[in-house]
């Protein structure tokens, strides 16, 4: 019974805490508070009496101010908080030494990957990719897919998958916006996926903005490469083309085969999505732990998430060393405020109703849980979103937060695995690239056993630690990676869009 009165306090100087199931009015929880109310999974109860303005504190960070007075015992829901400033970007200085935590010994340090020529890394995957221009095109191209997938796939064994990538850019938009760069630069890299194996094929209109010259280099622009459907005389012909282009790839990507890699040959994107106020306690770290170990053993990883790291940005100054890569860190938090600002919105629009649900109050405190998944590595670089990466280690691709738009930038920018943690459950996923999915309580587990991957939530039951969670993480990672292990998006095709990030006006 002890267990179950249980609460959980981030760090000691924390005012609250969360509750790790739902209790009712009147029970005496740890730290002798009486719960006030009904008191939420996942919630915050306050563990003293706290005035109106006084500081909510969880993480050891400010959550927000109370807006009215608030009694020991109480919930503390996000109708009682005022969101704090932002932290200025003006002060920002790169910190000064970077102290990763103590880790074990690596369990790994290779993985079996399929290498690419042009590619410095490597694919998890080997996948037929049909790019496109436009959106137009794509009615046809999931006709020839369908067909493709029935009568050619079979002969090529070796092959994974055929796939459209099916994005809703390319025509009816300001192709010359000085944003338009984010999403061409985007399409234009996905060309270069490391599960793609360096085999382009693009269908085009014929009439869209986004020129195939716009996408494609120079030297790919001939009849190997490229399918204008607006040359074509008709659906059959067209069908046809694609056909025969398809099968002369899939005959190149079928000779690839599967090898012992380092790691460092290795792109990891992590996000996070339907988060919960446990997101920062199993979960979130559990993938950060994981991803020390990554860029311990030569891996590269990505996190992202603009509007999730933003109130925490001083942290991640202070993980990075370089004056030029903390600029740009300022820059692109900078460039995101100035959109939002001309959305007329800011970041009280994150959280969402399903976080507000899970316990999360602010974007402060979703911001907390968040950051907690890069782990303590330093940052050796920042990307602008759909960019891809130069140096190895730890990266932080700027995106949007929103989970099919941060995972189609993190594919863009090159992914070959990612791993999305959830704490209320979604079952995104993407054809591209295998994602693991981490959960931050066990009942959730339990509700969703055929959607969820790895359960973190053993780190609040004591079953594990979080040592021990990090380097399940860190296996599943290398095993899914490696081809041996498939996550429940891949073996039952749960996949979600290609969402390519636009910030450019559509006309
Ligand atoms: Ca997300």
């Amino acid at each position: 019974m002890e267990a179950l009165l249980k609460t959980v306090k981030v760090d000691a100087r924390d005012n609250v805490a969360i509750l790790t199931r739902d209790l009712p009015k009147g029970t005496l929880v740890e730290n002798d508070v009486l719960l006030w109310e009904d008191i939420p999974q996942s919630h915050k109860v306050a563990l003293e009496d706290i005035p109106a303005n006084g500081k909510i504190i969880r993480y050891h960070v400010l959550l927000g101010y109370a807006k009215t007075a608030i009694k020991k015992g109480q919930w503390i829901n996000e109708d009682l908080l005022i969101l704090p400033k932002a932290p200025s970007l003006n002060q920002l200085r790169p910190g000064n030494h970077v102290k990763r935590r103590d880790l074990p010994p690596l369990p790994r340090t290779t993985f079996e990957g399929y290498r690419n020529s042009k590619n410095e890394f490597a694919g998890t995957r080997n996948i037929l990719a049909i790019h496109t221009t436009v959106q137009c095109v794509v009615g046809v191209l999931n006709v020839a897919v369908r067909k493709i997938r029935k009568e050619i796939l079979p002969r090529y064994p070796h092959v994974d998958d055929v796939m459209v990538v099916n994005h809703a850019y390319g025509c009816g938009v300001a192709i010359n916006a000085p944003d338009a760069k984010i999403p061409i630069r985007a399409l234009h890299h996905l060309l270069e996926h490391p599960n793609f194996g360096g085999e382009v094929m693009v269908v085009a209109l014929g009439c869209e903005k986004l020129r195939p010259e716009m996408m494609m280099g120079p030297e790919l622009i001939n009849s190997e490469n490229l399918i204008v459907l607006q040359d074509f005389g008709g659906f059959q012909e067209m069908l046809a083309a694609i056909c025969a282009m398809a099968e002369k790839k899939l005959t190149k990507l079928n000779e690839r085969r599967r090898e012992t890699l380092p790691l460092s040959q290795l792109l990891v994107g992590m996000q996070c999505g339907g988060s919960d106020a446990f997101s920062g306690v199993t979960a979130n770290p559990s993938a950060g732990f994981a991803s020390d170990l990554l860029v311990a053993a030569g891996a590269t990883v990505m996190f992202s998430e603009v509007t999730e790291v933003r109130d925490g940005v001083e942290l991640l100054a202070d993980r990075i060393t370089s004056a030029p890569v903390c600029d740009k860190l300022v820059s692109e938090m900078r460039w995101y405020d100035q959109y939002l600002d001309n959305g007329k919105v800011d970041r009280s629009a994150n959280p969402t109703p399903g976080n507000k649900k899970g316990g999360l109050s602010t974007i402060v405190e979703k911001a907390m849980g968040s950051i907690a998944k890069s782990g303590t590595s330093e940052i050796v670089e920042v990307l602008s979103p759909g960019e891809i990466p130069t140096k190895h280690g730890l990266i932080y691709a700027a995106t949007p937060a929103s989970d099919f738009v941060c995972g189609t930038m993190q594919m863009c920018s090159g992914a070959a695995v990612q791993v999305f943690v959830t704490g209320r459950g979604t079952p995104y996923g993407l054809q591209a690239l295998p994602v693991i999915k981490l959960c931050t309580r066990s009942d959730l587990k339990q509700h969703w056993d055929d959607i969820i991957d790895i359960d973190a939530g053993a780190i609040l039951t004591g079953e594990k630690t979080l040592a021990e969670m990090g380097v399940d993480v860190f296996n599943y990672i290398v095993d899914v990676a490696s081809g041996t292990k498939k996550p429940f998006t891949e073996t039952y095709h749960i996949y979600n869009d290609v969402c390519v990030f636009n910030p450019a006006p559509i006309t």
